[in-house]
């Protein structure tokens, strides 16, 4: 099942992208496991998969000691706090969802003194009062602007979460948008090389409008089912 879903979305990704002339090797595949045991992802890496999306400390510490052996790198997608931050340090690739300079410099702090330097993208919110977190898009620029200068932490690119449309063409604007801020941060000498969007619902429209990470759960793994 799983196989055949990664396949799947694999060909779709890459018929937008020649639809529009994208390389499809710009896309990075996400596959989001939160709820889902380490079986489901040893599946996943069976298919080719080698990013995988955790939104929960414990469990993304559960499943990466399960996987220790298993080439995977680790995303980091959901809410972090700052004493979390420990606890995943030593392995984990790339932080999503950066939304202040106090907990970038809690993880330049922690990654320094693993001797190592962390991909970090700046999770805007671009749906106002549905979402608590992020940055706000006016925002955005400044707070990359004051996460650079941190050394351990690289900043990469910028993240969000759309609004769980029924229509895809519901989150256009707002990809849009993510866009913009990218090409912003361009005219002040930033590179920003990725954006983070497009879920199950709206990936589709997510590569359209630029984004270079996909995180794709559902449509891998099935429905989640949150009482376990
Ligand atoms: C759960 C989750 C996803 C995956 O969502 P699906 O709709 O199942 O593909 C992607 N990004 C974040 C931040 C998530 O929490």
């Amino acid at each position: 099942m799983v196989a055949e879903n990664v396949k799947n979305i694999r060909r779709q990704i890459s018929e937008v992208c020649s639809r529009i002339g994208r390389d499809s090797k710009e896309i990075i595949l996400i596959a989001v496991s939160k709820t889902f045991g380490s079986e489901f992802i040893r599946e996943a890496i069976s298919a080719g998969i080698s990013d995988i999306g955790e939104n929960y400390v414990q469990e993304l510490q559960r499943k990466q000691q399960e996987l220790e052996r298993e080439p995977i790198r680790w995303h980091f997608i959901g809410h972090l706090q700052r004493n979390k931050v420990k606890y995943i340090i030593p392995w984990i690739q790339c932080i999503h969802s950066v939304d202040s300079l106090r907990l970038g410099e809690e993880l330049s702090h922690q990654a320094a003194k693993h001797n190592r330097t962390l991909d970090i993208l700046v999770e805007v919110n671009t749906s106002d009062e549905e979402s608590k977190f992020g940055v706000k898009p006016e925002q955005t620029i400044m707070m990359v602007k004051e996460l650079l200068p941190l050394n351990n932490l690289n900043v990469v690119g910028l993240m969000t979460i759309g609004k769980f449309p029924e229509n895809p063409e519901d989150s256009r604007p707002t990809f849009q948008l993510m866009r913009h801020l990218q090409q912003q941060a361009v005219r002040d000498g930033i590179l920003l090389p990725h954006l983070s969007m497009g879920m199950t619902n709206d990936y589709h429209v997510a590569i359209e409008e630029g984004a270079t990470m996909v995180r794709i759960g559902t449509a891998i793994f099935g429905k989640r089912n949150y009482q376990h």
